[in-house]
């Protein structure tokens, strides 16, 4: 073995294309992996103990630059209403200045990374967290945010965008980190903007199909979405959506040209569900589902359609949304969250959700997503409980273990091997 390599040893190994790995060993050599098995005879350098390795998780859907929010009525008073709780996100963004929003990316991205996420879909003002992004033991794509009804607030956003992606030249071989451009939403977003999106030829994200309101708003122009807009000024009489259905957003003409990841989606018709298929995509397009389940509780939403989405076909991956909406920015939370609620989802899908269906959203599938040799070193080290379960995913999912070690690339970014084995 090459003096340069490091064999990790663990309970479990879980290399998601392919099942779980029993007492399993990952050789990491160059930042890549080199072999993954049974341990049998090898030696490892860190015998890491009762611990699961697996790909480091994919967020596909936050906003770094937002900070926590606290619900405004005790849990027990039931659901918050999403219109009230946007009235209060728009609030922290009028009045925060951009250094608070700096500094929540730096703080936001060490907790992500503390939580094992080692690639994420991150929407941003302007760009703003992009160097914060770049810099960090992560990959995946900044979206800038395109955001007004009004044509001039349009323009602005347009502008603010554009002058990030001439800064930075997204079209250059910038490594790890994409650019993008996410018009933020039918109910806020002119259409031109997503037309104008499109024509960037980047990946795109928006929040789509997300609460009833918003297809109140499309149908017939009104009810609390339109008070809400109204109130902040940014309601335009002269607004046309799309098309009536959220779905429209991304598949009226050349809108189908582009990458979609899709925040949310709870209220798609699922006559439209098949839609969203890889293979009902023109050549080359993807669309995904990020579906946030500590999100969708918290606005106390219709149940979300993942299951049929995924019975279809449609690539439904995790995000946690930003904190202004959930707990935490752990994905292997999101994934406990929704494990508890729907234990039949089953352990190894759940697990491929949270890792190579967000790789593949992000089109990082061929570097990450998965154990496989040759493909990038980005792992996630999960202490597991200390019992037996015939499905061991079960370890990973029923349990409140934490994530011990991130590795980025092959380099411990977080934690350490001595945490890991307890020593
Ligand atoms: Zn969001």
């Amino acid at each position: 073995m090459q003096s340069n390599s490091l064999t990790l040893a663990a309970r479990y190994v879980f290399p998601v294309e392919g099942p779980p790995i029993e007492e399993g060993g990952v050789t990491i050599l160059d930042g890549r992996i080199a072999w993954i098995g049974p341990l049998g005879a090898r030696r490892p350098d860190y015998d890491l103990g009762n611990v699961a390795i697996v790909p480091g998780f994919v967020n596909a859907h936050t906003h770094l630059e937002l900070s926590a929010l606290k619900p405004r009525r005790a849990a027990s008073a039931g659901p918050e209403n999403e219109v009230e709780w946007l009235r209060r996100v728009v609030e922290q963004r009028r009045t925060g200045t951009e250094r608070a929003a700096r500094g929540a990316v730096t703080r936001n991205l060490t907790a992500s990374v503390a939580a094992g996420t080692t690639a994420l879909a991150d929407i941003t003002t302007a760009g703003l967290s992009w160097r914060q992004v770049a810099q960090a033991p992560v990959r995946g794509i900044v979206f800038a945010e395109l955001i007004g009804l009004h044509r001039a607030r349009g323009l602005q956003t347009t502008h603010e965008a554009w002058t990030w992606l001439a800064r930075i030249n997204p079209q250059a071989e910038t490594g790890k980190v994409r650019a993008g451009l996410s018009p933020h939403a039918p109910y806020s977003t002119a259409g031109w903007l997503y037309h104008k999106a499109v024509s960037g030829r980047l990946p795109l994200s928006t929040h789509l199909a997300e609460m009833p309101e918003e297809l109140e708003l499309l149908e017939r122009r009104e009810g609390p979405l339109r008070g809400f807009l109204e109130e902040l000024g940014a309601w335009d009489e002269e607004w046309e959506p799309i098309g009536a259905s959220p779905a429209d957003y991304v598949r009226k003409g050349e809108l189908r040209q582009a990458d979609w990841l899709i925040a949310h989606g709870t209220y798609f018709d699922p006559s439209e569900f098949w839609q969203f298929r890889p293979e009902a995509a023109p050549s080359g397009q993807r669309v995904a589902i990020a579906f946030c389940p500590r999100t969708h509780a918290r606005f106390g939403h219709a149940p979300h359609p993942y299951r049929a989405l995924l019975e279809r076909g449609v690539i439904v991956c995790l995000g946690t949304d930003s904190l202004a909406s959930s707990p935490t920015l752990s994905v292997l939370d999101e994934a406990r969250f929704l494990y508890r609620h729907d234990p039949s989802l089953g352990g190894a899908l759940l697990l491929t959700m949270a890792t190579l269906f967000g790789a593949w959203a992000l089109r990082i599938e061929a570097t990450a997503g998965s154990l496989r040799v040759g493909k990038a070193a980005d792992l996630a080290v999960v202490a597991l409980p200390d019992r037996d379960e015939p499905d061991p995913h079960v370890l990973l999912f029923a349990s409140d273990r934490p994530v011990v070690a991130t590795v980025f690339q092959g380099e411990l970014v977080s934690g350490s091997w001595k945490t890991a084995t307890g020593a």
